[in-house]
């Protein structure tokens, strides 16, 4: 019997993920890059010569430490992780989000977070076979809905429940005392987010003691590592080691490990662009405040959530890039961002520049 390629892939391919579509990334071309939360600023002259120093001595004919001990001592002391929690590494959260939900796949297992926030929690639910709860965020400010929360935690008992602290996209904190009412709710694990961490200074990983249902992810990414592609979990040793068995051999590669321990040593370039990264959202928010017709919403992340009034979001997405901007259009990815568009703070000029742009478009 004859079949086309096309039959095979129906009969063979998972009906979940074959209706899925692959994470689509825009190609920035030379457009001015601010749809990815990427720290703009490159490295200085000298740092990149002794990082090249240091990334002659790695040899990429062995196999990487499996355990990246250097490194995971490294991360420790950068990310305050405390002394008797552990630390897992992945390539990005990204690949940690997929390990903790192959571990906790079991057959009903459900994935709650609050929605709209980071689309991989529901991503990688559906193509682990887990059903995704979304509880909706109170639209006007993107605070925790506690009591529906709640509601759907007792209604789904979720095997796990995603926070991102501070959220993305809509770039706040939630209420301490909201996240510590669900992290005594949950049955399951909540995992806390803190991709964000480095501008937002405020996180549960000093507290992870406190809890034994709770595990707090990092990232280098938004620091300025995005592509060293490096995650990291912290939490009780006894949680880690089972999502350590799902974890691919040498998930870190050589190169990685070399280069963010040598970033992480010499960490003080990182800090001064994540204080100016800071500093120029405040100033951009700032500026889209005094415009008229656009709604803003505070962050305390390195992007910004904005609303214009009169105009549709695709049209103001269309004439920046034909500005040559790239940023992100949230319209149609959930109704509470009908018209939303995201910006990543960039460099003083990149800002300048959006902005300028913006005030013609709306
Ligand atoms: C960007 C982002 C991540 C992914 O980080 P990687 O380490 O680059 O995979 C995770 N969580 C949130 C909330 C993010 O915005």
């Amino acid at each position: 019997m004859v079949t086309t390629v096309q039959e095979k892939i129906e009969r063979l391919v998972r009906p979940e993920v074959h209706a899925m579509r692959a994470y689509g990334v825009a190609d920035p071309g030379d457009l001015i890059k601010l749809d990815a939360m990427e720290n703009p600023y490159p490295w200085p002259e000298e740092i990149k010569k002794a990082w090249l120093e240091r990334l002659l001595t790695v040899e990429v004919n062995r196999y990487p430490d499996p355990a990246a001990r250097h490194l995971k001592t490294r991360l420790r002391e950068a990310m305050g992780v405390p002394v008797g929690m552990e630390v897992l590494l992945g390539n990005g959260s990204d690949e940690l989000i997929q390990m903790i939900l192959l571990v906790l796949a079991r057959p009903g297992a459900k994935v709650l977070a609050p929605t709209p926030t980071f689309v991989m929690y529901e991503a990688t639910a559906r193509f682990v076979g887990m059903q995704f709860i979304g509880v909706p965020l109170n639209p006007r400010d993107f605070a925790l809905d506690v009591p529906a929360t709640l509601a759907a935690m007792a209604e789904h008992n979720p095997a796990v429940v995603f926070l991102a602290y501070p959220n993305n996209p809509t770039g706040n904190l939630f209420a301490q005392s909201d996240i510590e009412e669900i992290i005594r709710a949950s049955q399951g694990l909540v995992v806390i987010d803190e991709a964000y961490h480095a501008f937002a200074g405020r996180s549960f990983i000093a507290r992870l003691e406190e809890f034994d249902n709770v595990v707090v992810m990092r990232t280098v990414s938004k620091l300025g590592l995005a592509g060293l592609r490096l995650g990291l979990l912290a939490g009780e040793a006894a949680w880690l080691a089972e999502f350590d068995k799902v974890r691919l051999p040498y998930n870190i590669n050589s190169l990685t490990q070399a280069g963010a321990e040598f970033a992480l040593a010499n960490r003080g370039f990182l800090d001064e662009q994540t204080e100016s990264i800071c500093r120029e959202r405040d100033r951009l928010f700032d500026g889209l405040s005094t415009l008229p017709d656009l709604k803003v919403w505070p962050s305390r992340a390195n992007f910004i959530l904005f609303r214009p009034a009169r105009r549709k979001a695709a049209e103001v997405s269309d004439g920046l890039r034909k500005a040559g901007i790239l940023i992100k259009n949230l319209d149609k990815s959930d109704p509470a961002l009908t018209d939303c568009l995201r910006v990543t703070i960039g460099t003083p000029e990149e800002n300048v520049a959006f902005l300028g742009a913006l005030k013609k478009l709306i």
